[in-house]
Order: structure tokens, then C-alpha cells, then sequence
């Protein structure tokens, strides 16, 4: 039986004993972060992971722009408040004449 498998190389970061993973495997470690083992038995492990960095980044990206839709919406409000303040007070003006 042939079994065709590709292979990613890593290394122990305890022992630094080279070895190597189904390539899937060790790039969802990668990612996802999670725990193996070396043939030695040392834990390596990705406690967080690339998505998941870039998915907190995200979040407080997302809520940094909430914050500022909402101070720009509140901006506007009062904005639009002086507009009408002001025509008001250009009508009273046109009146007097
Ligand atoms: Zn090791």
C-alpha cells in the first residue's frame, strides 16, 4: 500500500528535536492554537493562535469604530440642533425688516 502524506517539518522548542506533522494538522495548530507533543514528550504548544490574534484584533478595531460612528452621530445631532437654531433665528431676523 502506498500512502502519499505531506509533511510539515517543526521543531521542539524544549529539546529542539526536529520532527514533523501532517501539514493540515500543524497549520490548524497554527491557527487555532492547541497542544502536541514532541517524540521526546515535551508539550509544544500555540496557545493562541493566528486567528485568534487577528480576531481580538478585530473585535477592538470594531469596537473603536462603534465608539466613533457614535461620537460622529452625536456630532451631526448637534450639528443639525445649530442649523435649526440658526434658520430660526435668520427668520426672525427677515421678520423684524
Ligand atoms: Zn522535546
Amino acid at each position: 500500500m502506498e500512502v502519499v502524506m505531506k509533511l510539515d517539518a517543526t521543531e521542539c522548542v524544549v529539546c529542539g528535536i526536529p520532527f514533523a506533522l501532517p501539514e493540515h494538522m500543524l497549520k490548524e495548530k497554527r491557527e487555532k492554537g492547541g497542544f502536541i507533543h514532541c517524540p521526546n514528550g515535551h508539550s509544544v504548544g500555540w496557545g493562541e493562535g493566528k486567528m485568534e490574534k487577528e480576531l481580538k484584533l478585530t473585535k477592538s478595531n470594531l469596537k473603536g469604530y462603534v465608539k466613533r460612528c457614535e461620537s460622529l452621530s452625536s456630532e451631526v445631532n448637534s450639528l443639525e440642533a445649530s442649523r435649526r437654531a440658526l434658520k430660526a433665528a435668520n427668520t426672525r431676523l427677515k421678520k423684524k425688516k
